[in-house]
């Protein structure tokens, strides 16, 4: 829609310009850096960082109604800047100049009710939210649109000419980078750290058709992390893990896009997560309180983390009595949801001092976390496909999640509850092939059952058949059409037509 048809309420905001103060704050030891340098701990005490506005109360100065109206005007606006994550600008990174803003299709992904068949199977009525539907495959995106944004400003304001953009990646972290440093270009160069073998093929080659520099390591995500660590401690890289908190600022997007395609009225969904890094989670929850304290929303949804019991560092925590909660990180066993395999999460004390603020703006116990097994998150993703909803091995660990969730009575089937839908089910194919040929029972302790198997057949042809190079005589191919049909319709049980 063209910018003099919004209602003159509207017309000048839907266009935002750089405003408000936002800075680094530290959670460790509350020191504030200015937002002109990139940084990922705080120079002073090495705590983790996140980005404050401290001009926030100004959204506040608004009614909530302005903020709703605007954000859903804004929707009809054919503006590239404003199309993904700064949709919701003031609230993502006001700083950043709308010309520096680097958008790739990212954001605005569709929720979708689950199947009838699968509803009824899991008990409870509940959405998706398809973030495998962004460019590089998964929600990632959403901080990469963010942090890369902010590097463009950054580059262009202080006129850098050379950034090395580094992440240590459990495979989705590093194909949004390379994408988004791919799209950026200039200066800006990727680097990506790998787990060898801890990645799927299809991760492996998205950074490589990006054109980063890939380095396979040995060990799983933790150890690489430590190595990407250790470098921006000592050298000048961009770090793009979701220790950037630029990343948090992106990623936020999901909980306002929830918030607008519910109308804003959040009180009674569950918002079911799969946690590793616990950088999405970390992300939802700040981004549900900023709404909240903007009056866009007026009640908070319930939150369910979950995790494999291989890699539960979060589950565990959450798990002990409140008075007593001690962090302790773990070792992981491989895991099927490979993309959540985190023993250390990164986040964790960002994550711990939302979840006090969360329950305490809620006023009520809101946020829980639960683990699932193996077997029940290659389940979740066989039995979500089959019942015409593709989700990756993590969306499976979701839709296990909801259940256990709905087993202990954390939430009930009248409460709405939305599965992220964290990456493409096509990127971890080969988890569901190797289910069905029965290669997980070893290194995952998964048994194949046979009733949730498919394999292809393959048919016994007599008679002349096409080898795919050279081309049969016509009357040898009528023969095979003949033949091969016959065979199809006799295993099928097919009934002639009638004349
Ligand atoms: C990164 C990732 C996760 C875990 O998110 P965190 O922010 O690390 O907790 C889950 N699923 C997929 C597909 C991912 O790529
Ligand atoms: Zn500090």
């Amino acid at each position: 829609m063209k910018a003099e048809l919004f209602p003159e309420d509207i017309r000048p905001y839907i266009s935002p310009s750089p405003k408000g103060d936002l800075g680094y704050d530290c959670l460790a030891c509350g020191a504030r850096f200015q937002p002109d340098r990139l940084y990922y701990a705080c120079p002073k005490c090495g705590g983790l960082l996140t980005l404050k506005d401290n001009q926030f109360n100004r959204l506040r100065e608004k009614p909530g109604s302005f903020w709703r109206r605007l954000f859903d005007y804004r929707r009809l606006c054919n503006s590239q800047a404003t199309a993904g994550v700064f949709a919701f600008h003031e609230f993502v990174a006001p700083l950043i100049p709308l010309e520096d803003i680097v958008y790739l299709g990212e954001a605005h992904t569709p929720v979708v009710a689950a199947p009838p068949a699968l509803a009824k199977e899991v008990g409870a009525e509940f959405y998706v939210k398809l973030d495998g539907l962004n460019p590089s495959a998964s929600f990632k995106d959403r901080g990469m649109a963010a942090a890369l944004s902010y590097l463009k400003y950054l580059t262009r304001t202080k006129g850098y000419s050379q950034v090395m953009a580094v992440c240590a990646s459990t495979g989705d972290t590093s194909a949004a980078a390379a994408l988004y440093s791919a799209a950026l270009g200039g200066p800006v160069k990727s680097v990506v750290l790998l787990p060898k073998g801890r990645v799927t093929p299809q991760q492996l080659s998205q950074p490589l058709g990006s054109g980063a520099t890939v380095f396979e390591l040995p060990g799983v995500f933790d150890d690489c992390m430590k190595v990407v660590e250790y470098l921006s401690d000592r050298y000048q890289v961009a770090l793009l893990n979701s220790k950037n908190p630029w990343r948090i600022l992106g990623q936020e997007s999901y909980a306002y896009e929830i918030a607008q395609q519910f109308d804003y009225e959040l009180g009674d969904l569950a918002l079911i997560v799969p946690v590793g890094n616990a950088g999405n989670v970390t992300a939802i929850l700040s981004g549900l309180l900023k709404f909240h304290a903007a009056g866009l929303i007026d009640r908070l949804p319930k939150i369910v983390a979950v995790q494999s019991e291989r890699a539960n560092p979060v589950f565990l925590y959450f798990s002990q009595a409140l008075a007593n909660r001690r962090y302790v990180p773990v070792t992981v066993q491989p895991s099927v949801a490979q993309a959540a395999m985190i023993g250390d999460p990164v986040s964790f004390p960002r994550l711990v001092a939302l979840v006090d603020q969360y329950e305490k703006t809620a006023g009520w116990s809101s946020f829980f976390a639960v683990e699932v097994t193996e077997e029940a998150i290659m389940e979740g993703m066989i039995k979500a496909n089959r019942r015409g909803l593709p989700v990756c091995t993590q969306g499976g660990e979701g839709l296990a999640g909801l259940k256990a969730a709905l087993a202990k009575g954390l939430i009930t089937p009248s409460d709405r509850a939305i599965i992220d839908s964290t990456a493409h089910a096509l990127k971890f194919m080969d988890f569901q092939n190797a289910y069905f040929e029965g290669r997980l029972a070893q290194e995952y302790g998964v048994p194949t059952r046979s009733e949730l198997t498919n394999r292809p057949l393959e048919l016994e042809v007599k008679g002349p058949k096409p080898d795919g190079q050279n081309p049969l005589s016509p009357s040898d191919r009528q023969k095979f059409v003949e033949t091969t049909a016959l065979e199809i319709a006799k295993q099928l049980g097919l009934k002639p037509t009638a004349d």
